[in-house]
């Protein structure tokens, strides 16, 4: 198939663009980044870097069997909790992305959403009930970030309904692996525990900030599995949004101690004032388990495992 995706030069999709040229697609992969600033280049693909995909081009989709949205400007709590705007201004890639795609008579569109679309009165504690599909309404999703994410999940449900085009929704629960961001503020927890956590090793101050007590609980999905649950999703006839997170449960403080435990090196946590988010979140997968008998297998640790191994790596390079 001839496949677009659309944020190429970010975290998964470098992954995504590396397993699609494995499965000998013609790719063609964008990104409004410079080519230096992309987690991966991959020379098989035919690579458009500085591409603005919120900006009408009337090409970039042409003759494409196959879109992969995931552009956004987004990162981790940290980020997202204080570029609210930001967040939003991802609509007009969301919405151009849309109405390209079916302007050009693609085969498929996927759009990469977000837990951080559920109502926040299911996240209330750290045993939160895993989220089903059908919690995000009511609609109260994460102010800014959330909200663009349901409104653009609302779009590609419409965009299928009323033009025909057949779009693919997943939301990702916290997604972690190796070749992301894991330094400069757009971080996530995994990546930059996992850089607090090499640095410590390195320099042999073991001490580690977390932000808040560290009790709030979380899932973490590995980028393979993140990999094969949105190409099974796009090439599957399901319409309705799917979770793709794993179920496996953990405090930040635990992740903490694990990644510190892969890394061979006792840790003491200092808990310092910070943005938490929810206070408990899980995926409930009996719905995607329903309809593709699929789920998330790769444990945290084996996941940490190879993601501490690639952050060490950049750690130790960049001391
Ligand atoms: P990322 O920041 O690494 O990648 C996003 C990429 O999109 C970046 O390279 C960015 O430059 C690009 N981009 C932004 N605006 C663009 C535009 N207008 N035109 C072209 N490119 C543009 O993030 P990621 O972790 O790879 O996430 C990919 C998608 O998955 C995003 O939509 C994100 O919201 C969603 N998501 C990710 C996670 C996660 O845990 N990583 C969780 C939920 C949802």
């Amino acid at each position: 198939m001839k496949i677009a995706v659309a944020g190429a030069g970010g975290f998964i999709g470098g992954h995504l663009v590396k397993r699609l040229i494995e499965e000998g697609h013609r790719v063609s992969a964008y990104d409004i980044k410079p080519l230096s600033e992309w987690h991966q280049i991959h020379t098989g693909a035919t690579n458009y870097p500085s591409v603005d995909i919120g900006r009408p081009t009337g090409y970039v989709f042409h003759d494409i069997d196959e879109v992969y949205n995931l552009a956004a400007d987004m990162g981790g709590m940290g980020f997202i909790g204080n570029n609210k705007a930001m967040c939003m201004l991802s609509v007009l890639a969301s919405t151009n992305a849309l109405v390209e795609a079916d302007r050009s008579g693609v085969g498929r569109y996927f759009y990469s959403s977000s837990a951080c679309v559920y109502a926040a009165d299911h996240q209330l504690d750290t045993e939160a009930k895993p989220l089903k599909e059908s919690d995000a309404y009511p609609a109260e999703p994460e102010d800014g970030y959330g909200w663009e994410k349901l409104f653009s999940e609302r779009m590609c449900n419409h965009f299928y309904e009323d033009f025909g085009l057949e779009t693919r929704v997943a939301r990702y629960h916290n997604i972690y692996g190796p070749n992301g961001t894991w330094s400069g503020g757009r971080e996530k927890a995994p990546a930059a525990l996992c850089r607090k956590i090499a640095i410590a090793k390195l320099t042999r101050k073991h001490e580690i900030e977390i932000w808040g007590d560290g009790e709030q609980t979380r899932t973490f999905t590995y980028i393979d599995d993140c990999i094969d649950g949105t190409t099974l999703l796009t090439r599957s006839d399901v319409h309705q949004p799917l979770n793709i997170g794993s179920s496996e449960l953990i405090s930040v403080n635990d992740l903490a101690y694990l990644i510190a435990s892969i890394a061979g090196i006792d840790v003491r946590l200092t808990h310092v004032p910070g943005i938490q988010g929810v206070r408990g979140r899980s995926s409930d997968n009996t719905l995607i388990h329903t309809l593709l008998d699929w789920e998330p297998s790769t444990s945290l640790t084996d996941g940490l495992a190879l993601t501490y191994a690639w952050v060490y790596d950049q750690v130790k390079e960049s001391l």
